[in-house]
């Protein structure tokens, strides 16, 4: 077992599993005042009609979870300050191995990630019980746009937290707020 393998085992993750990582790279928009190692997941099932990424209906190679977490950290070491994940739940990564791919890398720093499905209950359910800070939820509808756009059907959420005492305990809630037009529409309003 490798170092990274054994810290992982004592940080309490103990799922294996191959992702279909089909690029990485930085990105300065995607996440409000973030910059942003991302991660594009191939093998899309969605079938948007007019999909802007075409090129991840499919993917050839995957990679292991160290493997990505070790291109995060570095990102991370050399100054991003956010991690993307561009898709993952309509890529046919069950839910456990997604869940486990976000907890690990939401402890290097706050995570997102894009959906590209219409679900935006499960699409919350899924960011508000797992390390997710972000999440952008619905599929891309070319004629209704993108984010940018105030037709939109698509929503970016940022989880925030409720503060409450009672005279023994004091409670942090968590709960997805809608940034959607403050964080992407502002100069189209
Ligand atoms: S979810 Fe994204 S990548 Fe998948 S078909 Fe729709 S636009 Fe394309």
């Amino acid at each position: 077992m490798t170092a990274e393998e054994d810290r992982q085992r004592i940080m309490g993750f103990n799922i294996m599993s191959d992702y279909p990582v089909v690029s990485s790279g930085i990105t300065f928009q995607e996440v409000p005042g973030k910059v942003a190692v991302y991660f594009e997941l191939g093998n899309c099932q969605q079938g948007c009609d007019g999909c802007h990424s075409p090129h991840l209906a499919k993917c050839t190679e995957t990679k292991g979870f160290h493997e990505i977490f070790k291109h995060a950290e570095e990102k991370i070491d050399s100054g991003a300050n956010c991690i993307l994940l561009m898709g993952g739940t309509t890529n046919n990564i069950p839910h456990e191995s997604l869940v486990y791919l976000i907890n690990g890398l939401s402890r290097l720093a706050p995570t997102a990630l894009y959906s590209g499905r219409d679900d935006v209950e499960a699409d919350l359910q899924l960011a508000l019980n797992t390390g997710l800070s972000y999440i952008k939820t619905g599929s891309y509808k070319k004629e209704l746009g993108g984010l940018d756009k105030p037709t939109t059907n698509q929503k970016f959420f940022k989880k925030e937290y409720l503060i409450s005492h009672t005279y023994s305990e004091a409670r942090a809630d968590a709960y997805m707020e809608d940034i959607t037009r403050e964080s992407f529409q502002s100069c189209t309003n």
